[in-house]
């Protein structure tokens, strides 16, 4: 279909690998992450606006199928030809031409997407959230996940996080390692914290139906009230035979990625709360969906994180402000475990709680001297100079 020489076309389609470093390693049942790598997407449009996106991972491929290398791929050699074609205005279509020319690349096509509202909101002044309802809540409870590996190290840090009124929810990742002593780890946790925090645990599929059936009574008496993931992403009927077991409430994350995947779970009553992902899902439309799903369901609403910086983080708040209920807050931190902030104006974290941006669009700005800093191609081109110069002495 020929776009009309009036309409906004895509001009330029730019996407950059930032490298940043973590406030500390953070340990997961898959890897140990030690930077966090997000892939950045703007998108230059003929009336001047740019939308920007962003996708990142958990730990490069050790989570799931993408990569931000991967992502960046996908939008250079085969997003980037149809957006050149689409007309960004109508975000429905040039969403569904993409998902025509590439099949799955659910994250690579939310940064896409997102770049597209972002742009949307900038040149009608409306925030992203506007374009799902509008916001319900100005601030979302953030979780924080003690990741350090040690019982001691984690307590104190969880009493920092209550002193400086940042965090009242934890989630500990004990999928890697022995589940007795994992679980004796979150009960010292809970112990010490008592009434003052709400104490979660997230196994990343790491366990068997076996052994999460002879663990949940364990995480029950320690005190924790949800439980992430226990078993594979594809034994949803193991997930819903556990969920029937257990009064703490089940939670599916992995499992989840998009609306048909959220549909199974629900339909097999296999989850009590669903965590949301933007970039999982493969968009916030996508996300909404999922959300609607939950809701028919009568499944809860947590909103998850990939450890997204501040771009994604920014998309995933202002969608899930105008849900109604967010029975469980949100995990949307990423920013925190980086020790390099890349927006003009962080985040706003603060009484246990995220600020959800302000629009227009996302309502932030890359602080640009960051991401030339921190940008991967900057660094290769240094270490390429290099051996020339060796070889000129
Ligand atoms: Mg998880």
């Amino acid at each position: 279909m020929p776009v009309p020489n009036t309409a906004i076309r895509i001009e330029q389609v730019e996407t950059l690998l930032v490298d940043l470093p973590t406030i500390r390693p953070h340990q997961l049942a898959m890897t140990t992450m030690r930077g966090q790598t997000l892939m950045i997407v703007r998108l230059h449009m003929s009336d001047g606006v740019v939308g920007l996106g962003e996708g990142t991972t958990i730990g490069g491929l050790a989570y799931g199928a993408e990569s931000p290398e991967g992502m960046k791929l996908a939008i250079d050699t085969y997003i980037a030809p149809v957006l050149a074609r689409a007309r960004p205005e109508r975000i429905g279509e040039t969403m569904a031409l993409v998902g025509k020319a590439v099949q799955g690349n659910n994250f690579a096509k939310c940064a896409v997407e997102m770049a597209l509202v972002d742009a949307m909101g900038k040149r009608t002044g409306l925030s992203v959230a506007d374009f799902f309802g509008g916001r319900q809540h100005d601030r979302l409870p953030v979780a924080w996940t003690l990741a350090s590996g040690e019982t001691a190290k984690d307590i104190a840090e969880a009493e920092e996080m209550l002193a400086n009124r940042r965090h009242n929810i934890f989630k500990l990742k004990i999928g890697k390692g022995d589940p007795k002593g994992n679980i004796a780890h979150v009960a010292a946790i809970k112990r010490v914290l008592g009434d003052r925090a709400s104490v979660r645990v997230d196994i990343n599929q790491a366990w068997s139906e076996a052994t999460a059936s002879a663990c949940l009574p364990l995480l029950k008496d320690a005190g924790v009230d949800l439980i992430e993931q226990p078993v594979a992403l594809k034994n949803i009927r193991g997930l819903a035979r556990l969920a029937r077991e257990t009064s703490v409430a089940i939670m599916a994350d992995e499992a989840l990625n998009g609306p048909e995947t959220a549909f199974e779970v629900a339909r097999a009553e296999a989850a009590d709360v669903f965590a949301l992902k933007i970039l999982q899902s493969g968009g916030l439309f996508a996300a909404a969906k999922v959300a609607a799903i939950a809701e028919a369901a009568g499944i809860g609403l947590y909103g998850g994180t990939m450890l997204e910086g501040g771009v994604s983080t920014a998309a995933s708040a202002h969608l899930f402000s105008t849900f109604a209920k967010l029975e469980w807050g949100t995990e949307l931190f990423g920013p925190l475990l980086l020790t390099e902030e890349i927006l003009q104006t962080p985040l706003d974290y603060s009484e246990f709680s995220l600020a959800v941006p302000t629009g227009p669009g996302l309502g932030i700005v890359l602080d640009e001297s960051q991401i030339a800093r921190f940008r991967r191609d900057r660094r290769e081109r240094s270490i390429h100079v290099l051996p020339t110069l060796k070889t000129g002495s």
